[in-house]
């Protein structure tokens, strides 16, 4: 299990107007010599020691380059970079004992509420030795934060940068969490907080603005004062830092009774590693062991605060004007060939003066900011971005928009069964997910046949949707239609909650609407669970659904859309699909008998079926389909006046049939299911 630290509330409820201090900026060096008499030459003989580092010197003074990475989707979560430079001077201020709270500290801990020596400042150059403003933004809808390694996509090296990830939300309620040095692997070693307790202003307000000053402690080794768990109030427990009593730790500021495991020691509730509202200080103990942490080679935090790190990094000898950061995000991300589509611009880094988007399967170039592409070719498009100004270029390449394949007419009947065409192609298209498997051809399987669709779930975790896009299909002179497809689907275990869902489009993929939806028990077809990854269906296995396309009749162009979303926990397993089948009646009749009016039993029928109409006159016209719309000649026979008995001519293999009753008063159309 993975140590995980974090808070559910708030450290601190800052009320004074603090100092800001000169520091979290980009100069923390000279920052450093102003505010701190004799640092200067204490900086000096740091240089000195870690230029010499086999004569082991200890550093009592540290300056941390930092990296923020800002995920966000377009809103308020793309918090401004004054944002940023607040949460950067609060840290600076709370680490170097520079906030104006301190006179509020209890009697008992005046002595010992320490500067602890250690400033941070946002790095001037990336890891490749680029001009960086030190906060990278990206356009990630994982600003809803999921706790995996997947998740710290943009972590610059650790052992030269704290990574500070800014996200909108996180699960269980937390505000921000952080591992201690060496628990997880590089990628992980970084900060993770919510943008509502990052900084003071903005999205964020005073009464969150310590959490970072938390999550920092523990970046540097430090536990939460009663110990290492997230449960305060429980028993009394030790941090293993000298000066900070034995404590079971605080969710509120009472400082009048802070006495509860040690007769006579008032415990210190105005730590910053408290659950506590009133955090305005770290003790001498904690500030030497943060500084045991800086001068350890554990997760390389030794090397943060190295001369050699503080020029690669860029807070010795800055540099500024940066060249701009390509972002952007398409506005829709389905179109069809021949449907413009266009994009929203996120770049940052430095002021963009020109802007060129391109694709090779375009049929245009855009040199506006934010360019709109039009493709000429059916599948998933390669869209770049570059950007640029007088410090230079760069560029974005995203395989994020599906292009449809244009209209299909023609197509409304049919039978996909994926045994004669190869998945993908021009007109079945697939999304491919950042991780994980897409949808592909199975071609050991198949409910008809040898071949279907599959997603590979079982050995992959696409906790992002994966979809499969259908052709377009010629509803418009259709009466009533329907979409069939069989599939099959086993959980691991019961808390296995995949999902498929399938949606129709009419507008080219703007808009969708869900037509079906199973998740978890009521997907699984096995009656069971597979432990082992489910590779073979049973002929038993295949379900078959069908779903009533009345709404979408009259539409030229209709496209549907499979979504398998594995289950978050990636406890899933396989499915797969087949048999994908529209079918449609034609001639431009409106389904407008009342249902009222009409009952059909029994349903599902073996060999005979019987009708009963309450309406003034006789059908005009009875007619069995089969899901291809073949007719199938009926025997009808009147038994009383309003009531028929309907006997197929052939004997008919089990599955869906359409009975469609037509009469004077209107007309309907009926699925009948034969066993
Ligand atoms: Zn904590």
């Amino acid at each position: 299990m993975k140590f995980l630290l974090k808070i559910f509330i708030l450290l601190c409820f800052c009320n004074s107007s603090f100092s800001q201090m000169n520091c979290g900026f980009n100069y923390a060096i000279e920052s450093l010599y102003e505010s701190v008499p004799g640092a200067k030459t204490k900086y000096e003989e740091l240089l000195k020691n870690q230029m010499n580092k086999t004569n082991v010197a200890i550093s009592n003074s540290f300056t941390i380059p930092v990296v923020v990475h800002i995920l966000h989707q377009g809103g308020s979560d793309n918090i401004s970079d004054a944002q940023v430079n607040d949460a950067m001077a609060i840290l600076c201020r709370d680490f170097r004992k520079k906030n104006a709270d301190t006179i509020n500290i209890v009697t008992q801990f005046q002595g010992i509420a320490s500067d602890c020596s250690i400033q941070f400042s946002l790095a001037t150059k990336d890891e490749y030795g680029n001009c960086t403003t030190g906060i990278t933004r990206h356009y990630d809808s994982n600003t809803n934060w999921t706790i995996n390694q997947y998740s710290y996509k943009y972590t610059w090296n650790p052992a030269q940068y704290l990574n500070i990830y800014v996200v909108a939300s996180m699960p269980s309620g937390m505000a921000g969490y952080a591992y201690y040095p060496g628990s997880v692997s590089p990628l992980m070693d970084g900060i993770v907080i919510l943008n509502s307790y990052f900084g003071s202003i903005g999205t964020a307000s005073p009464f969150g603005s310590r959490a970072l000053t938390h999550e920092v402690g523990h970046f540097l080794n430090l536990q939460h004062v009663w110990g290492s768990t997230n449960n305060p109030g429980v028993s009394c427990g030790d941090d293993a830092v000298g000066d900070t009593p034995i404590t079971q730790g605080f969710t509120s500021c009472d400082l009048t009774n802070a006495i509860n495991c040690t007769s006579g020691v008032t415990e210190n509730v105005q730590n910053y590693m408290e659950y506590a509202f009133c955090s305005i200080m770290f003790t001498q103990g904690q500030k030497n062991r943060m500084h045991n942490c800086l001068n350890s080679t554990v997760a390389n935090r030794d090397n943060l605060s190295s001369n050699a790190n503080l020029i690669a990094t860029g807070l010795i000898n800055p540099l500024s004007n940066c060249a701009p950061k390509a972002e952007f995000v398409p506005n829709t991300f389905v179109t069809c060939v021949g449907n413009p589509i266009s994009f929203t611009d996120y770049s940052y880094n430095g002021a963009v003066t020109n802007w060129t988007w391109t694709s090779p399967t375009a049929v245009n170039t855009s040199t506006l900011q934010n360019g709109s592409l039009t493709f000429s070719t059916a599948g998933l498009a390669s869209v770049k971005l570059t950007v640029g100004n007088s410090f230079g270029t760069d560029t974005l390449t995203k395989q994020e928009v599906t292009v449809l394949a244009g209209a299909n007419s023609g197509i409304t009947n049919v039978v996909e069964s994926f045994e004669n065409i190869t998945f993908p192609n021009a007109l079945w298209i697939a999304s491919t997910p950042q991780f994980g498997s897409p949808f592909l051809q199975n071609n050991a399987t198949g409910a008809t046949g040898s071949k279907s669709l599959w997603v590979n779930n079982y050995f992959d975790n696409p906790s992002e949707g994966v979809n499969a896009f259908s052709p377009a299909f010629n509803l418009q002179n259709t009466s009533s239609a329907f979409l069939n497809f069989t599939y099959a689907y086993a959980q691991k275990t019961s808390a296995n909650n995949d999902q498929l869902t399938v949606e129709v489009s009419t507008d080219c993929g703007l808009t969708w609407t869900n037509i079906y939806s199973k998740i978890g028990a009521q997907l699984n077809t096995t009656g069971g669970f597979k432990t082992q990854a489910y590779l073979n269906p049973l002929n038993s296995h295949w379900k078959i659904e069908n779903l009533n396309l009345q709404n979408f009749s009259g539409n030229s162009k209709v496209y549907f859309k499979f979504t398998f979303m594995s289950d978050v926990s990636g406890a899933g397993n396989n499915i797969f699909i087949d048999d994908i089948n529209v079918s449609s009646i034609t001639g431009k009749k409106t389904e407008n008998l009342s249902l009222q009016h009409i009952s059909i039993f029994p349903n599902p029928f073996n060999e005979m079926l019987t009708l009963k109409l309450s309406v003034n006159s006789n059908f005009s016209s009875l007619k069995l389909f089969d899901v291809l719309s073949r007719e199938i000649k009926i025997e009808v026979t009147q038994l009383e006046p309003d009531k028929f008995s309907i006997r197929p001519y052939e004997n008919l293999k089990a599955g869906i049939y359409f009975l469609q009753i037509s009469t004077p008063e209107g007309m309907r159309t009926l699925k009948l299911i034969k066993n």
